[in-house]
């Protein structure tokens, strides 16, 4: 757990994470109404994203597909934008396409083409970040920013999906001049995509440890699970 999140105040979690958003953005000088907040609930029960939403929470985050199924049914009742952001196994691709409005973790072509012919005619385009392996560790997913430019290509191309952006997940860094490195190139990268794809408007990174190095270089969507929830019961 960090040092404030505590699992049965759930609201309050958010107050605070939305105040540290807020300070974050005056400080580094950016618009906070361009930075959303994404409540990451994996391992969390339906009543805790119950709670948050009761809280005015509506984008959320999660990264198993069969538990998400199984909360989004008992949610049924709740406006909610669901986010994917967990690894895609080719075979899941189909209920993931009808589920969820956002997918964050898209790194093969071949994920990106099933879940466009996947994604049901009378729901909307299903919104894609592609997930970039920024600091290029052996034991993360995600692309190097070397293919980017060609796999953005293909994927804008396809019809049911709309290219919005980049997601990483940076390694640990000691200080926070470290932590902003990464973000910082993630944000050029989405800079120079944009010339080609304008529609790409969305840089999804930071997470409960590393928030405000991600909004000093151009965040626009903060995944946060630990803040808000509490500690998870298993590591991920
Ligand atoms: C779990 C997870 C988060 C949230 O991490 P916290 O440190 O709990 O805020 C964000 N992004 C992804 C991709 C995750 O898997």
């Amino acid at each position: 757990m960090t040092d404030q999140a505590n699992a049965n105040n759930i609201a309050s979690n958010l107050t605070r994470v939305r105040e540290q958003i807020r300070q974050s953005c005056e400080q580094h000088q950016k618009n906070p109404e361009k930075v959303t907040l994404l409540a990451v609930s994996k391992t969390k029960p339906a009543e805790a994203l119950r709670e948050a939403w009761h809280a005015g929470q509506r984008d959320f985050g999660e990264n198993y597909l069969q538990e998400s199924l199984e909360k989004q049914a008992v949610l049924q009742d709740l406006e909610i934008c669901w986010h994917f952001i967990g690894p895609i196994q080719s075979n899941k691709t189909r209920s993931i396409a009808e589920s969820f409005q956002w997918v964050h973790s898209v790194d093969r072509l071949k994920i990106a083409q099933r879940l466009s012919d996947q994604r049901p005619d009378q729901l909307p385009a299903l919104n894609i970040c592609l997930q970039i392996n920024i600091s290029e560790e052996d034991s993360k997913s995600g692309i190097t920013l070397a293919q980017l430019p060609e796999l953005a290509r293909q994927i804008a191309r396809l019809p049911n999906l709309t290219l919005r952006g980049l997601m990483a997940i940076p390694a640990p860094a000691a200080t926070p001049e470290a932590q902003r490195k990464p973000f910082q190139a993630l944000q050029q990268a989405l800079t120079q995509l944009q010339a080609e794809h304008p529609e790409m408007d969305t840089l999804s990174m930071g997470m409960s440890g590393d928030m405000d190095a991600a909004i000093a270089e151009g965040s626009t969507m903060v995944r946060i699970g630990t803040a808000i929830f509490g500690a998870r019961n298993y590591a991920t």
